[in-house]
Formats: structure tokens, C-alpha cells, sequence
């Protein structure tokens, strides 16, 4: 089946590489027809995004985004998908997100430094750019010094979570990511759920917090994972979606847009998710504010 949606994908105003109009066209290239650009906590690409796709009648952008949530021990990502990122106080929270990724990588930069591997800060900034600074642009310093082949060697025994390099910053729960979203009449959906540990029991507890839907077709997932993610998406009732999560960052076998993606009725299930939550909270389906 021809992949026509992909919804997790990232532009340079966060660590894709490729600037948001650059995505636009390559995903266009690439066949696909509904886009979401869902940069981690920043959402500056989009007003370039949409500009662009003026010159392509046939595809959508949707407004997204990528929180990272912790639970104890782990990381969960949080989607939002047809968020109101104009939104003042939203913005606000981004700000602040952002400003936690500055001094944490600072502090990764150095704690690289007493493993021998010095890297500038200046440096990882540039690479960065203006908008929100992650592991991977530590990754990419670290791979132009040549301490690594390739960015994601970098993360296997110092920048991944609990990783000799790794330092904790500030992040919400999951719960508090949700709510967040749907301030902004944002639905949410938990990205590459596989590794987190009592998924099951997890997502009947997000689900009663409002969360719209999981990660089912990520391109990195097997078959069998696919299967397994898309019987928890029927078991709680959560739209099943997913997509390239697509950086390129240049990682051997990274997946592109157009690999994988979720069928377009998943896109209009989340719509309908996000205009109920404009709608306000509602008792026996009708609104009550
Ligand atoms: P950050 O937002 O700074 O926490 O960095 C998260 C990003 O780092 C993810 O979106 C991935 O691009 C990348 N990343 C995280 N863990 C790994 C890993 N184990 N291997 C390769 N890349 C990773
Ligand atoms: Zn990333
Ligand atoms: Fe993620
Ligand atoms: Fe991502």
C-alpha cells in the first residue's frame, strides 16, 4: 500500500537537518500527502512549512509537535497533532523547555570532556542553529571531532538515557504533557511506545487522561511490533498512527518519509478528536460550556 501520511518528522529548527521548507518538498517528492512537521518542543517551522506548501495543492500540514515526558526511569514522548501553537502561554512553556536543553547540554558537553572527548559548546550551538538544542547536535560535534563514525554511536554508552555523558533536565509527566496539548486543542498521541515498560496498563491510565493515540506505523518497528502496537490501539481505543520520524541526521539505515505511515482515516480520526476538544468537556455528548 502507497504511504500517503506521515506524522512524525523534523526540521532543522529542532534536530532534523533539513529546513522545514527543504521537508516540505522532499516529503512531496516522496508522494506523501498530509505531513505533520512535530519538532521537539518548538513549533517555528511550521509558519515556513506552510508557506511552502502553497506550491503543492495536493498536500496538507498538519500543526504538531513532540514533548518529551518522563515517567520514573524512562522517557515518554508526547505528540500533539492541529494544536493552536499560536497560543501565548503554550509558547511560554516551549520557552522554557527549550532553556532546559541549553544547560543540560552544556553540562553534557561537560561531562564528554572528563571521557577525553571535547567538544566546544560554541560549536554544538552553531550546529543547532536558532531553535531547540538536543543530543543529536552533541552527537554531530561529537562525530565531526571524530570520536564517533556516525551520530547515533554516539548515544549507544554516553548520550543515551542513563548513558555515561547523559544529564537529567526538567521534563513533565505524561499526564501533565496531555493536559498541555489540550489546552491548545491539541490531540495527543505516544510516540514509539515498544520499549516503555507496562505500555498496557499505561495506556488505559493515559487514555482516562485524555490521550488520543499511539504510535502504530513507526518505521522502525517490525512487523510483529506493528501487530502487537495496533492490538493495543484497538484494545484502548486510541488512534493508531505513526510515520518515518524522520531526522536525517545521516545514520546508516536511517528510515525516510514515505516508508511508513498510518492510513488516512487515522488523520481524520484525530481532527474529530481535536474539534471535540475545542468544544470543551461534555456530558452524555453534549457540550457543556
Ligand atoms: P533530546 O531531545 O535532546 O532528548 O534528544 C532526543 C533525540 O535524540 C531523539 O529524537 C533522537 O533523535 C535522538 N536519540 C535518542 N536516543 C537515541 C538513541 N539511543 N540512538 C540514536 N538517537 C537517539
Ligand atoms: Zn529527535
Ligand atoms: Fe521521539
Ligand atoms: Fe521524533
Amino acid at each position: 500500500m502507497e504511504v500517503k501520511v506521515d506524522l512524525h518528522l523534523h526540521t532543522t529548527v529542532s534536530d532534523g537537518r533539513l529546513t522545514p521548507s527543504e521537508l516540505v518538498k522532499y516529503t512531496a517528492a516522496q508522494g506523501l500527502e498530509v505531513i505533520a512537521v512535530s519538532d521537539h518542543d518548538i513549533t517555528d517551522g511550521l509558519d515556513e512549512a506552510y508557506a511552502t506548501v502553497q506550491e503543492y495543492p495536493n498536500m496538507t500540514i498538519i500543526p504538531a509537535i513532540e514533548l518529551s515526558t518522563a515517567v520514573p526511569d524512562d522517557e515518554v514522548h508526547m505528540l500533539g497533532y492541529f494544536i493552536d501553537y499560536d497560543d501565548r502561554e503554550f509558547q511560554n512553556m516551549l520557552d522554557n523547555f527549550r532553556e532546559g536543553r541549553l544547560d543540560r547540554g552544556q553540562l553534557m558537553v561537560n561531562k564528554l570532556s572528563e571521557y577525553g572527548m571535547n567538544i566546544e559548546w560554541e560549536r554544538v550551538l552553531e550546529i543547532a542553529g536558532e531553535g531547540s538544542v538536543g543530543r543529536p547536535h552533541v552527537a554531530l560535534a561529537l562525530v565531526e571531532k571524530g570520536f564517533f563514525k556516525e551520530p547515533r554511536d554516539a548515544f549507544d554508552e554516553y548520550l543515551c538515557n542513563g548513558g555515561l555523558a547523559y544529564i537529567e533536565r526538567k521534563k513533565m509527566t505524561p499526564v501533565q504533557g496531555i493536559e498541555m496539548l489540550s489546552k491548545v486543542g491539541g490531540a495527543a498521541v505516544i510516540a514509539h511506545p515498544a520499549r516503555i515498560v507496562g505500555l498496557d496498563e499505561m495506556l488505559g491510565d493515559l487514555k482516562k487522561a485524555g490521550l488520543a493515540g499511539i504510535e502504530v506505523f513507526y518505521a522502525k518497528y517490525s512487523a510483529e511490533t506493528i501487530s502487537w502496537l495496533y492490538e493495543m490501539s484497538v484494545k484502548h481505543d486510541l488512534v493508531p498512527c505513526g510515520g518515518s520520524d524522520y531526522h536525517g541526521l545521516g545514520n546508516t539505515g536511517e528510515q525516510v518519509p514515505g516508508s511508513m505511515g498510518p492510513p488516512m482515516e487515522s488523520v481524520e480520526r484525530l481532527k474529530a478528536i481535536s474539534d471535540d476538544i475545542r468544544k470543551g468537556p461534555t456530558r452524555s455528548g453534549i457540550p457543556t460550556s
